[in-house]
């Protein structure tokens, strides 16, 4: 056994007990997570596996800007020389981003190009390199960020919300209620808050009436104690957004996101100025400068951050960081994705304390969950598992019946 003059005199100091730690130590030392940490610096990304990652819904998933029939996603798989492997998912929704798995698949292949032969761990560096290649697919980005934030997690040995300085091992999250017919929306509400959901979010936005007899039927379901908040998916027009959140008022809303479209800053800066309910940005947020516009204008009162807007976790958090500065709460939510994704965002819940809600279901729209470990999600509740990096994995026999690319 080497000796250190620090070992040496950490036992002649602390006697024959030391002299045992000393060694067990030592042969500590010889671990592959030990090996691997002492070739951080060298590391090499050594092959990406891209997969199209089908996911089936029960049933459409129905919002004010569009339908989404299954979650047509991606997933890679980088590997390195020390053995070490990151996943991480794309989830296009081309209402929202715009993007499609045909889109991501193609970015995806060019950034297997960027990241090969690359040290994983140079992550804001290569994140640069990714937006100045594929900015149009953040979803694509976000896939490739996450599986490098996996391995940096799994390198120090650490879930990733604890080396980013969080504590939180678990938090509330809400469950969405889609657009159907007011009796069906008010039932489901209904099942959920049966199954120990205390927060759900109602989507709007086809029409004041419609919308009103929505959040009259759901309210009269669920009772007055379960938090209700909603989302209009950018349906509305700025008038027609303040006369219906001040009809909305009885309800007891928590608050609406995105009442009107994206691009209508104005406009949401005159919702928010007149509406009872706090206003919270979704698509009209997807990177951190959109945050710092958001804030300076005073178009709203709070920020949904999600990581396929965003194009990977590092974002995610300087949305949040920003928002922070400008005294906004945020909510962190998602599209379609499997756990796997939802479980690489609730990392960031749990960092963050300026998270004050989770809005992280959407495996619950999908008939099969091949994620193995990762986030439970029961009554209510979130919780992350203490494992190294994301702490998720997509079973292996479901991956060898993907496409691989
Ligand atoms: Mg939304």
């Amino acid at each position: 056994m080497l000796m250190s003059r620090f070992d040496f005199l950490e036992i002649a100091t602390m006697g024959m007990g030391a002299l045992g730690f000393a060694a067990a130590k030592a042969s500590a030392a010889g671990g592959p997570l030990e090996k691997a940490q002492a070739e951080a610096t060298r590391l090499k990304v050594t092959g990406v596996d891209i997969y199209a990652y089908d996911l089936p819904l029960k049933s459409p998933f129905r919002i004010a800007i569009g339908t989404m029939p299954a979650a047509n996603d991606v997933l890679v798989r980088v590997h390195t020389d020390a053995g070490i492997t990151g996943v991480g998912e794309a989830c296009p929704f081309p209402p929202i981003t715009g993007e499609t798995q045909e889109t991501n698949l193609a970015a995806a292949k060019a950034l297997r190009e960027i990241v090969l032969g690359r040290n994983p761990l140079a992550i804001e560096s290569l994140f640069r390199e990714f937006g100045a290649f594929v900015h149009s697919n953040p979803s694509a980005t976000a896939a490739f960020d996450t599986a490098l934030h996996d391995i940096l997690g799994k390198i120090a040995g650490l879930p990733l919300f604890r080396l980013l300085g969080g504590d939180r091992t678990s938090f509330a999250t809400d469950i969405t209620v889609d657009l159907d017919e007011p009796e069906t929306m008010a039932r489901r509400a209904r099942e959920f808050a049966a199954a120990g959901f205390d927060i759900i979010k109602i989507k709007v936005g086809q029409g004041q009436d419609l919308d009103l007899r929505r959040l009259e039927a759901v309210r009269a379901a669920v009772g007055p104690d379960i938090v209700l908040q909603i989302d209009a998916n950018q349906g509305w027009a700025p008038p027609v957004a303040i006369d219906t959140l001040r009809k909305m008022e009885r309800f007891n809303i928590l608050f609406v996101e995105q009442p009107v479209l994206a691009s209508d800053f104005d406009g949401l800066r005159a919702v928010k100025a007149a509406s009872p309910i706090p206003v919270m940005a979704d698509e009209a947020a997807f990177g951190p400068a959109d945050v710092l516009k958001l804030a300076k204008a005073e178009a709203c009162d709070y920020v949904n951050i999600k990581l396929m807007k965003a194009g990977g976790l590092g974002n995610m958090s300087k949305m949040a960081h920003i928002a922070d500065g400008a005294n906004m709460a945020c909510m962190v939510g998602c599209m379609l994705e499997s756990r796997l994704a939802l479980t690489a965002a609730a990392h960031i819940v749990a960092a963050r304390r300026n998270i004050l809600w989770t809005d992280l279901d959407g495996h619950t729209s999908h008939t099969i969950d091949p994620v193995t470990d990762g986030m439970t999600f029961a009554k209510g509740l979130i919780t992350l598992p203490e494992k190294p990096g994301i702490g998720a994995e997509v079973d292996p026999d479901f991956l060898k019946t993907l496409k691989k690319f």
